[in-house]
C-alpha cells in the first residue's frame, strides 16, 4: 500500500515559503518523498498571457487562482525580470539538502521550459538541464538523482537530453506504471516513473469539485496494491490548500497507506514502453503520456 510522493517547486514564492512548509509538514511525519525544484529565474508570470484563453481563465475563477497563488507568482517576470530563485533563496534550497528526501531537477527556467523546450535547439534544452543540475547541486549540496519535466511537457526527441546527468528515473509523463522507453528500438533516457494521480488543480471544477473536495477526489483514484504516483506543488499544497493536505496525509496513515520518494517505485526489471501526447481531463493544453501499447 504505498503512495510515490513527488513535491514540484516551480516558482520564488514556492521556494521562500511552501518548500519548508511542506517539508516540514513531511518531516513531521516520517515521510520521504521526491522534491523536484526549479532554481533559474522566475518568469512563471508570462504565463499570464493565458489568461486570454478562455479555459485557463475560468479554471481561474473556479480555484480562486488570485487568492491561491498570490498575485506576485501571477505577474512575476511580465513587468520586471523574474528573480533567480537558487541565489536568492539559497536557504531555503540547502535545508532541503539536509534531510533524506530525493533531490530532482525540475527547471532552471521553468516557464521557458513549459512554454517550449519541444521547439528549442537540443544544445538550449541541454544547457537548461545543466544549469539547473549544477545549481541543484550547489545549493543542496547534493546532486540531483532524477529529474522532471516541467508541466509534463516532453516528447521522444527529448528524452535523450537526460542521458549524461547519470538520473536514476526521469518523471516526464502521465499514465500507468514504470516503464523503459524506447525511440527507434534504442532505450532513450532513464526508467519514467509516470503521474497517474489527478493534481489538485485538475481535480478542481471538475464535476463541480470544490477545494473541500478536492483531496478526497484525489483520494478516490487510489488503488489498494495498485500503481499510485501523487504530485503536489509547494506553492498549492505548501500554500493554501497546506491544512488540507496534512489532513490527506494523515487519513491516509491512519487507513495503513505509506507515501514514499518515487525512487522506490523503480523495479530491478523495468517493462519497454512508449511515450506519446495526450490530454488531461482540468489540465491546459497537451501533455507526455505513457502510450497504451495495443497488442
Ligand atoms: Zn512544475
Amino acid at each position: 500500500m504505498k503512495i510515490g510522493l513527488r513535491v514540484d517547486v516551480d516558482t520564488y514564492r514556492g521556494t521562500r515559503t511552501g518548500l519548508p512548509r511542506l517539508q516540514d509538514a513531511l518531516d513531521r511525519r516520517g515521510i520521504c518523498a521526491s522534491f523536484f525544484l526549479t532554481v533559474g529565474p522566475d518568469n512563471m508570470g508570462r504565463h499570464l498571457r493565458r489568461i486570454f484563453r478562455p479555459t485557463f481563465l475560468l479554471k481561474m475563477f473556479r480555484s480562486g487562482a488570485g487568492s491561491l497563488y498570490g498575485w506576485d507568482i501571477l505577474l512575476r517576470g511580465t513587468l520586471w525580470p523574474g528573480p533567480v530563485i537558487h541565489r536568492r533563496l539559497a536557504w531555503s534550497i540547502r535545508r532541503l539538502g539536509d534531510t533524506g528526501h530525493e533531490i530532482g531537477n525540475h527547471a532552471w527556467d521553468h516557464h521557458l521550459w513549459q512554454a517550449k523546450a519541444h521547439r528549442l535547439p537540443r544544445e538550449r534544452v541541454i544547457e537548461q538541464i545543466e544549469r539547473a543540475h549544477e545549481a541543484i547541486a550547489l545549493s543542496t549540496g547534493r546532486v540531483p538523482t532524477c529529474i522532471a519535466a516541467p508541466g509534463w511537457r516532453c516528447k521522444e526527441s527529448l528524452l535523450s537530453t537526460r542521458e549524461q546527468f547519470g538520473y536514476a528515473y526521469a518523471s516526464d509523463c502521465r499514465g500507468e506504471g514504470v516503464f523503459q522507453p524506447v525511440v527507434e528500438d534504442q532505450p532513450a533516457g532513464p526508467p519514467q516513473v509516470p503521474v497517474n494521480l489527478p493534481t489538485w488543480d485538475e481535480v478542481i471544477g471538475v464535476n463541480k469539485c470544490t477545494r473541500l473536495d478536492a483531496f478526497p477526489a484525489i483520494a478516490s483514484n487510489i488503488r489498494r496494491d495498485g500503481y499510485n504516483v501523487l504530485t503536489v506543488h509547494a506553492e498549492c499544497e505548501g500554500g493554501a490548500a497546506a491544512r488540507d493536505f496534512e489532513q490527506f496525509l494523515d487519513v491516509m496513515i491512519d487507513q495503513g497507506w505509506s507515501f514514499v520518494p518515487l525512487g522506490e517505485l523503480v523495479p530491478d526489471q523495468v517493462e519497454s514502453g512508449h511515450m506519446t501526447t495526450g490530454w488531461i481531463p482540468g489540465r491546459d493544453g497537451w501533455v507526455a503520456m505513457r502510450a497504451v501499447d495495443v497488442t
